[in-house]
């Protein structure tokens, strides 16, 4: 048995490690709970020169085929895109790619302004001050002045372009389309105790040398200090309720599989846009036999992922190849619906730079572009660090048919049953695809690029986990209120993607942040009259 706790939130992710902090100012009694461990640097895959191989065994971005004992099983069978992320302090931020840009103002109307899905019922400038905040903890570098966007200042200066990103930008202008140095969550100076990026090139599976913000060493340092308690190892079963129809605390299992219950006054989930439906609806009671807080019958419903059309080519000329962080640079000039063509909403371009030694051989292997024999040294050499990337981030609008709901049969390793994802990619977001890859061609070709390929959608690019457990004013047709509380539940909070209306077409963890940051305060401001 625990003492009970003021504020218990489950997950130390993205979302959960930004509330933490905030709340932290009001020295209530907070405890995350986490089901991961903390990951030490000196584990990460980029110690080693076996990284690439680790990238698809323990640091493999599938949680099914990273099987660590800290994560879940997902049934993603029935989708065209798999399910990627991380369970550990710092939640997926352990293997994000730190692109950072922020959902635009007109994400948060496209009811009024294209007649589709919902608009959201908070907007922008709203937000604006949670941005900049956040921006200042995770440490964000970029330029100030992007056209695409209402004035923000990143507190670092940008990344450098490199020789693709100097390619890709003059095509840019050849086109006379919009592109712009990227915001990313990469430390470009030594900032708040990271180390400057030194550009060895593998962020994704974890940065040893701190330059890339995951939360771990971001927010949770600052977080522990304010007092914030993180017990890890602890997986979370269900969320447990009293007489009164209010959220009394959680069951979890500790590293051993013993049952805990810890009791609180007020629980907040942040378990990601998969994990957070998943425990709601493990979450069962008279009062809610199909998931807590789920009157609605929209848990788990209207999943969003983004889907991905990458489109990438070959130059003559050696570029950087895979040395430095691969996303420095991107292009906003399709972003907003034209109604010249045939889809509504629109997409981001994101810019890359070549891929590792292995990956290269092993993709070009398999399309037939790499063969075997005399020539395969010679073209081999062509291919390493001559190639550039496009990838469209396609807004994803939200359907009812796009679920996660319980897997009947598969479970963790604590018996807890596994998410199930059913998802199809719209008519919609098909076009915008089709759209993309052809932009991406032309853009491609204006930088010199012969030999082009693709993958679209990208296979493992599961990694926007969005729309879940919506935010609105009806209770009826959402899941949370306007400042994250459940309708259903009034001391039951969610911070994480599962809240959001609408996916725009950007990666969105910098707006998850804000998000978190925004819901945080409304708690602090109304703690007088938080359950009324
Ligand atoms: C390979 C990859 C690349 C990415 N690249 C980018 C990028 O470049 N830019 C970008 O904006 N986003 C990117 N993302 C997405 C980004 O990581 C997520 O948007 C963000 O981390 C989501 O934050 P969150 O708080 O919702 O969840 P997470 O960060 O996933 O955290 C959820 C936490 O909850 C814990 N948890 C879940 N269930 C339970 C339970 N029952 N009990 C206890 N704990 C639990 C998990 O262990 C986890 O630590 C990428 C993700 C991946 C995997
Ligand atoms: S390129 Fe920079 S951010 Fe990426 S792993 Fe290396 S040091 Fe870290």
């Amino acid at each position: 048995m625990h003492d009970k706790v003021d504020v218990l939130i489950i997950g130390s992710g993205a979302s959960g490690a930004a509330v933490a902090w905030s709340l932290a100012e009001t020295k209530m009694h907070i405890l995350c709970l986490e089901q991961g461990d903390w990951v030490k640097p000196t584990d990460y895959p980029s110690n080693g020169r076996d990284w690439e191989a680790r990238f698809f065994s323990d640091f493999a971005t599938s949680p099914n085929r990273r099987k660590r004992v800290t994560d879940y099983p997902i049934n993603d069978d029935n989708s065209p895109i798999k399910i990627v992320n991380f369970n550990g302090v710092g939640g997926s931020t352990i293997m994000y790619t730190a692109h950072y840009p922020r959902l635009h103002p007109s994400d948060f109307k496209v009811k009024t302004l294209d007649g589709v899905a919902d608009d959201w019922p908070i907007d922008y400038e709203t937000l604006e001050p949670f941005f900049a905040e956040n921006d200042r903890m995770m440490g964000v570098s970029g330029l100030a002045g992007d056209p695409a966007y209402p004035p923000k200042e990143p507190p670092m200066p940008p990344l450098p372009l490199g020789k693709s990103g100097m390619r890709l930008g003059k095509a840019m202008n050849q086109l006379g389309w919009h592109w712009w140095v990227s915001d990313s969550t990469i430390a470009t100076v030594d900032y708040d105790g990271r180390g400057r990026c030194i550009n060895l090139g593998h962020c994704t599976p974890g940065c040893a040398q701190g330059a890339k913000a995951s939360t771990d060493i971001t927010y949770w340092p600052h977080a522990l200090r304010a007092g914030v308690e993180l017990r890890t190892w602890c997986r979370v079963r269900e969320i447990t309720l009293d007489e009164h129809g209010m959220a009394s605390g959680v069951v979890y299992y500790d590293r051993e599989g013993k049952e805990h219950f810890q009791g609180a006054e007020v629980v907040i989930i942040a378990c990601n846009g998969v994990g957070t439906p998943r425990l709601m609806l493990n979450s069962v009671s008279g009062k809610f036999p199909n998931g807590i807080a789920n009157s609605s019958g929209l848990v788990g419903k209207n999943f969003m992922l983004h889907p991905y059309a990458q489109t990438y080519g070959y130059v003559d000329e050696p570029l950087d190849g895979n040395h430095g962080p691969p996303l420095c640079l991107w292009s906003q000039e399709f972003y907003e619906t034209d109604p010249k063509r045939d889809f509504v909403r629109g997409y981001t371009f994101q810019f890359g730079r070549g891929v590792p030694s292995i990956l290269e051989a092993i993709v070009s292997t398999n399309v037939g572009r790499l063969p075997w024999g005399d020539e395969h040294h010679k073209i081999y050499r062509r291919l390493m660090n001559h190639r550039i990337s496009m990838s469209a981030i396609c807004e994803d609008l939200p359907e009812e048919h796009n679920r996660v709901t319980l897997d009947p049969v598969l479970k963790d390793s604590n018996g807890i049953p596994a998410p199930k994802i059913d998802y199809t990619i719209s008519e919609n977001s098909r076009k915008m695809m089709e759209h993309g890859i052809a932009r991406a061609k032309e853009a491609l070709t204006a930088a010199g690029a012969t030999i082009i390929g693709g993958e679209v959608p990208i296979l493992n690019g599961g990694w926007h986990l969005l729309g879940t457990a919506r935010m609105g004013t009806d209770p009826e047709r959402s899941v949370v209120n306007e400042w994250g509380r459940c309708h259903d539940v009034k001391n039951l909070f969610i911070v994480d993607g599962s809240v959001w209306v609408t996916s725009g077409g950007v990666n969105p963890t910098s707006t998850i942040q804000a998000i978190a940051l925004y819901i945080a305060d409304q708690i602090k401001q109304r703690l007088a009259n938080l359950f009324d």
